[in-house]
């Protein structure tokens, strides 16, 4: 018989809470109101994952046994991924990181982890997606297209709806502005609203708009009409409910000066009410960092040993692959496909132990694969959304394997 559920939509860090699913004898037959990223995400992977080592096919229960020794016998382990985790798996890979005295990261460790390290420090205002649907009316889209990479943002929450302070809607009520190296899908959005800066141009234009907040004339290095960005600040300046959507654009254009982030933000405060969105990827990669800031106080790249936790550069997934890690645990992660070449391919010459639904690229250098159910589709439990609100996420089939957090816990009681 066929039942129609509701679905919490992991496609991406939006957490879509409204999609609609039919399901027939334990097969997604429909889905309703998912964007294209949701639907790839719910029909799930092609080429699902099997348990091996090296290369043979093996029980699971042995491949568990197996990581374990790998993870136990290394003097220096490294646990990375997480993003595509629930809260639950990721507490458990923090305590098997605490168990083995091993180096804990995430992919927000080259991605989103600076600005969410500014808010969960409270150094930089941020506010909820239902606050920007219901007041905002000036919205920023720097160094971001959610248009392509969160294709429900600004239907759902943040341009096109009716809101409660917004009633007339982006028609009369809101403006939209983005600030980018190029014309994206977003940007033709907003039209005259659209900033076209040259790469590697954030920082200057950002220093730029603070001289032009406090009324200097800017100088800037490159060509820029001035009267444009005095326009833009006298926009800003007006703003009643001002929202910055960061993008991966500006975050790897400012990642060395991100102090100046902070005192943009600062300096929109002084004349109206602005807070600050990171435009996280993954659907829980927000997560790792609330879930780690609880335990430790740190965000990312955290080692655990004898005393404290403590967090570093060194101990940044990358530089922990670079030199460093003797062996490697990845969950829900594809490194070889997101990392530098130059980096990844150390991969080769340590043990790696992928936990995954899929098979990836980093499979073919993995000596040990466990496959796992996919949360948020045979997994439930609960998610961190882009903006810091805590989401329950369901299981709307069932899988065959177990879920990642069994795995882990499975691999904390063969090491313990
Ligand atoms: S915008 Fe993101 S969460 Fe919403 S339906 Fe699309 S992929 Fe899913």
């Amino acid at each position: 018989m066929t039942e129609m559920v509701t679905w919490t939509c992991t496609g991406c860090a939006l957490l879509c809470e409204d999609i609609q699913v039919s399901i027939d004898d334990n097969r997604i037959e429909q889905v309703e109101h998912a964007c294209i990223k949701g639907r790839a995400r719910i029909f799930g992977c092609k080429d699902k994952a099997i348990p091996s080592v090296n290369g043979a096919k093996a029980d699971i229960d042995d491949a568990i046994k197996v990581a374990a020794r790998i993870l136990k016998e290394a003097k220096n382990p490294l646990l990375y991924g997480w993003s595509n985790s629930t809260n639950e798996a990721q507490m458990a890979g923090i305590e098997l990181a605490r168990t083995l005295g091993g180096v804990i990261d995430s992919t927000s460790s080259f991605c989103q982890g600076i600005t969410i390290n500014e808010i969960l420090n409270g150094t930089i205002q941020t506010c909820t997606l239902d606050e920007v649907r219901e007041k905002a009316d000036v919205m920023v889209f720097w160094g971001a297209d959610p248009m392509s990479s969160h294709p429900r943002h600004m239907s759902k929450y943040s341009y096109f709806p009716r809101g409660e302070l917004r009633q007339r809607g982006y028609e009369e009520d809101r403006t939209a502005i983005s600030i980018d190296v190029r014309q994206s899908r977003t940007a033709k959005i907003c039209k005259n609203g659209f900033h076209r800066i040259p790469p590697q141009g954030d920082a200057e234009f950002m220093r730029g708009l603070i001289d032009a907040l406090s009324g200097r004339v800017p100088k800037l290095s490159f060509d820029y009409d001035v009267k444009k960005i005095l326009e833009l600040a006298a926009i800003l300046k007006k703003a009643e409910f001002g929202v910055i959507f960061a993008g991966l654009g500006l975050v790897y254009s400012i990642k060395e000066d991100i102090a100046l982030l902070s005192e943009f933000m600062g300096a929109l405060n002084q004349f109206s009410s602005f807070s600050l969105i990171p435009m996280a990827g993954h659907f829980n990669m927000r997560g790792f960092n609330h879930n780690l800031h609880e335990k430790t106080g740190h965000i990312y790249r955290v080692k655990f040993g004898e005393g404290e936790a403590i967090s570093g550069v060194q101990y940044s997934v990358i530089e922990q692959i670079k030199s460093g890690a003797d062996a490697v645990l990845v969950v829900g992660s594809d490194p070889l496909a997101s990392l530098p070449a130059s980096i990844s391919r150390r991969l080769k010459d340590i043990p790696v132990i992928l936990v995954d639904p899929c098979m990836n690229l980093t499979s073919l250098v993995a000596d040990v694969t466990i496959p796992c159910s996919t949360s948020g589709i045979e997994v439930g439990g609960t998610a961190v959304r882009m903006d810091g609100k805590t989401m329950d996420i369901t299981s709307i089939v069932q899988g065959n394997n177990m879920s990642d957090e069994m795995i882990i816990r499975q691999i904390i009681d063969e090491v313990g």
